[in-house]
């Protein structure tokens, strides 16, 4: 049970209640908040995936995807989580030894960094002070210097969803046309995709990376690759050992719509539901929703007197909210008061961030008054765990979305 109801031994013990009713506020940045609708989906009968009911289901999503990865190219579906997309993002285009780039951005940056190594690659890791986004003209530089042209990739998260960072994928685009170079472009938008405004065509990247729980409004279990012309060839020469991942069996059986694996039926039900919902609400919309919910958040923290982790304004994240707190105040402890107290779960500092940290999520299945509730949960979390905040945020919050 993930509140804390006192024990009272193994025996059932009809005392024992739940202490809070109502929903429970799941405010980590993922998985997000699964909409009923969405729900409901799921919950239909599995149906023969070699039949011709599913082949239209999948048709189907592998049409209705490609808005929102903003791209005409085709968008392979695992049932994984994202990090076996980062893999099958890896495995497919490169191969033992080759030169990657990447930037540490924060906690995901570098576990995809770590993948990579394990992988076999040669990754060259720009550091960073998980404050800021990959800085466009590093990567010109490091671009810039390798006259050779060994680079074969450069590997960025968009949204680095352990610090409340998007970094800016059109300037870093730009970078690698400026050096000229032909490195392939990998971007990891799980946290971003149908939340914050991504163009894979447009931008020219080459593998993005995406999965189900987080601005998809679904439950954890299914990974995403849209891939470009250029990493499909690329697929050619890529000599890294694959079987699972390999593009090449899936996107033959995909034209069908077919797997050759068993998918995850009853997630692609829902996927179906959470493209129709964001087609109702419409992208350009979605995008605007999250931005100025992100804007009332910050309205928040300012308002308290804490410090966002972002540091740089053009980088805040649209998904999510990293506060962080002085060297005399404890976040893991403020969370942990939120959840007992108002059953909210709020996403934790990661790796060196550990208890400095506590994360908002404000993405997915969203409105302004769960907002408004998220954030007078905080502000009482954070006064009843000792932190001194001024009770004027939560009305800067209040008034930013009353005005609009
Ligand atoms: C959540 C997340 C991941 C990891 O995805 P899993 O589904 O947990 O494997 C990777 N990158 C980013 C930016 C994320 O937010």
């Amino acid at each position: 049970m993930r509140n804390s109801v006192p024990s009272h031994g193994t025996e059932w013990n009809p005392i024992v209640i739940t202490p809070h009713s109502g929903r429970h506020f799941l405010q980590i940045p993922g998985p997000t908040n699964v909409p009923d609708r969405v729900l409901q989906a799921i919950a239909r009968p599995t149906i023969d995936h070699r039949g011709p009911e599913f082949a239209e289901l999948a048709i189907h999503l592998m049409d209705k995807l490609k808005p929102v990865f903003g791209t005409g190219g085709p968008v392979v579906i695992y049932p994984s989580s994202g990090t076996g997309a980062w893999e099958a993002a890896l495995v497919n285009t490169l191969s033992p030894g080759d030169r990657v780039l990447a930037f540490e951005t924060g906690h995901f940056a570098s576990l995809w960094r770590e993948m990579a190594e394990r992988l076999g690659l040669a990754v060259e890791f720009v550091p960073g002070d998980w404050r800021r986004g990959v800085d466009p003209a590093a990567v010109a530089d490091r671009l810039a210097a390798d006259t050779a042209h060994t680079i074969a990739a450069v590997m960025v998260v968009h949204n680095e969803t352990s610090t409340g960072v998007t970094s800016r994928i059109p300037e870093i685009r730009a970078a690698v046309d400026a050096a000229d170079h032909p490195a392939l472009l990998l971007v990891d938008t799980i946290s971003s995709l149908g939340s914050i405004d991504y163009r894979h065509d447009a931008w020219g990247v080459d593998v993005t990376v995406g999965c189900s729980q987080k601005g998809l409004m679904l439950p954890p279990g299914l990974g995403f690759n849209a891939i470009s012309e250029k990493a499909l060839a690329a697929r050619q020469s890529a000599l890294l050992p694959k079987s699972y991942w390999d593009w090449t069996p899936i996107l033959t059986a995909n034209e069908r719509g077919f797997y050759p694996y068993t998918p995850t039926t009853n997630l692609l039900y829902g996927l179906r539901e959470a493209l129709l919902i964001l087609e109702e609400e419409g992208l350009p919309n979605v995008f605007a929703r999250h931005s100025r919910h992100a804007a009332a958040t910050r309205a928040a923290v300012h308002g308290w007197g804490l410090e966002i982790l972002c540091a740089d304004p053009r980088e805040y994240s649209g998904v999510l909210t990293a506060v962080l707190l002085g060297p005399e105040y404890d976040a893991d402890k403020v969370r942990r008061i939120i959840l007992d107290r108002f059953d909210m779960s709020l996403g934790a500092g990661l790796g060196k961030l550990a208890g400095r940290v506590f994360r908002i999520g404000h993405l997915g299945s969203y409105n302004d008054l769960m907002l408004a509730g998220t954030l007078a949960g905080v502000q009482m979390g954070l006064q009843l765990a000792g932190v001194t905040v001024d009770p004027a945020g939560l009305q800067a919050a209040l008034d930013l979305l009353r005005a609009e």
